[in-house]
């Protein structure tokens, strides 16, 4: 007979893990099988983001910024250091502790929680049956009240420059890299790309991002991305707008990587190159044919707003599913569905997602840009206040970039805010919440911020939307 569970989810990432153990919490029993296998041949929850996304580029971005600010910032501070190196084989090790800490973590919670985890391929049949392949070959089927497919996504492959996964780099090898190479070439100006190419050149690297697109960061409020290219470049990194990408061809140990831009055919010689144009929705053998769940024209599996298939007891979360590819944003569809199913409330605000780039300064955001803002016709006011004028900013030698608020002028409503500064992918989360709870900027200028503290900032801000900062001069 096969094992019967309320609640099964396939795959282990960032939105199936949190859907199976907010199922347990609830009182369901909830298996999760996932198939993610390290370069090492270990297996691990966790999927993108634990293995090979967000955890192991932010220990690689850490341990490079640190270097950076060593070399370049301690003599500000008058401390005199000498022979500083740095052991890339080190900093990588630091990574796969962090990456193995926080992987095992996710099994130790499926225990906590009475998750049965399962390693393997599952592939839903038809009557909520699925099949699961062991990786020794064995098969078996469970049978599921509730499935909640969670199968995330895989880089975008471009014909014109196909992985060799040697000298043409998807993300996951780029944050792999033994040694800087001399010249790294990068397509995709996007967070990801930014990334990586941030963590290569603080270790050297003469770093080269093509980006197709004539504008920088084009879905970002504009003035938060010029202020954030500004700083991007003068840290060096080339990035080259408006440059399409034709082909790349490796020979011996270097690409050529051939582009069109504004001027003509142009031509990039680089020792390795990443390819980080997106990522496109993973279901390769998800699902056997007649199960009634269907895929939209780009792979996505096609869902209403609470995640539900067209198939009842059927839901898809996360990167496999329209909206942004983020981790918080599948795990707060995981937690919702896991609530559905119990028959408890659940919702996801998809106007309070936040987006943050983890460069130096960081970029962060949420809700409307001043474009769109202003294409919608409301009348708006904004306040923009400078790290310049933060105290606490000066004391970390970070006084860079700036906090934006845009309210609504009729109702005060906050609409967007935008931060391009010292940790503004923390501080980003005081907007979140204002968005959550519908707050007018006069909300944010009446509550108390300590001092000296970045989040002043965001005060500020709001206060320079009526004209009413302190410590900036209102224009
Ligand atoms: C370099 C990089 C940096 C990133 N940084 C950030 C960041 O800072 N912040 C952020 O929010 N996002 C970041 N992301 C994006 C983030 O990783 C994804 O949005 C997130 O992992 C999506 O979660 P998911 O659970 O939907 O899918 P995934 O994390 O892709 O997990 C899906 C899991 O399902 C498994 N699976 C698939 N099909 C099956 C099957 N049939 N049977 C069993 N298992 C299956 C896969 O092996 C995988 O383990 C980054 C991504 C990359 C590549």
């Amino acid at each position: 007979m096969a094992d019967a569970f309320d609640v099964v989810v396939i795959g282990g990432g960032p939105a199936g893990y949190p859907a199976a153990i907010r199922a347990a919490q609830n009182g369901l029993s909830a298996a999760c099988i996932d198939e993610w296998k390290n370069r090492d041949g270990t297996f691990a929850f966790g999927g993108t983001c634990l293995n090979a996304g967000c955890i192991p580029s932010k220990a690689l971005l850490e341990s490079t910024e640190l270097y950076h600010r060593v070399r370049e910032e301690l003599p500000t501070h008058g401390i005199r250091v000498s022979d500083i190196s740095i052991d890339v084989a080190t900093l990588q090790k630091r990574k796969a502790g962090i990456v193995r800490k926080m992987t095992d973590g996710v099994a130790a919670l499926f225990k906590a929680a009475g998750v049965t985890g399962i390693q393997g391929h599952g592939r839903l049949l038809l009557d909520k049956r699925i099949e699961v392949s062991a990786p020794d070959g064995s098969r078996r089927d469970l049978l599921a009240k509730n499935v909640v497919l969670a199968s995330g996504s895989a880089p975008i492959e471009l014909k014109s420059a196909p992985f060799d996964h040697q000298r043409i780099l998807d993300s996951w090898d780029a944050l792999e890299l033994a040694s800087a190479p001399k010249r790294l070439g990068v397509i995709g100006a996007g967070a990801i790309g930014l990334e990586l190419g941030s963590v290569w050149r603080r270790l050297g690297s003469e770093v080269v991002i093509l980006e197709a697109l004539p504008d920088f960061l084009a879905t970002c409020d504009q003035q938060l991305a010029r202020e954030a290219l500004r700083h991007l470049k003068r840290q060096g990194l080339d990035i080259r707008l408006g440059a399409t990408v034709t082909g790349a061809k490796v020979a011996g140990d270097t690409v050529a990587v051939a582009y069109r831009d504004a001027k003509g055919e142009q031509t990039l010689t680089v020792d390795q190159l990443v390819v980080a144009v997106g990522r496109r929705p993973y279901s390769r053998e998800l699902l056997s044919s007649g199960t009634g769940v269907e895929l939209d024209e780009r792979g996505f599996i096609k869902v209403d707003e609470h995640c539900r298939t067209a198939v009842p007891g059927i839901y898809a979360i996360g990167d496999c599913v329209r909206g942004p590819m983020l981790a918080h944003k599948g795990k707060e569809e995981g937690v919702m569905v896991a609530d559905l199913i119990a028959g408890r409330f659940g919702e996801v605000n998809y106007k309070a997602v936040p987006s943050v780039i983890y460069t130096a300064p960081e970029i962060a955001s949420v809700g409307a840009t001043e474009e769109q803002v202003k294409a919608s016709g409301r009348p708006y006011k904004v306040g923009v206040v400078p790290f310049l004028a933060n105290g606490r900013a000066r004391a970390l030698e970070a006084a860079q970039g700036f906090a934006k608020l845009i309210a609504a002028r009729d109702d005060d409503e906050i609409l967007g805010v935008h931060i391009v500064g010292p940790f503004a992918g923390e501080l980003i989360a005081e907007a979140v919440l204002a968005l959550e709870y519908a707050a007018s900027s006069e909300d944010l200028q009446r509550t108390m911020h300590a001092h000296p503290t970045l989040s002043e900032a965001v005060h500020e801000a709001a206060l320079a939307a009526d004209k009413r900062s302190i410590d900036a001069i209102n224009r």
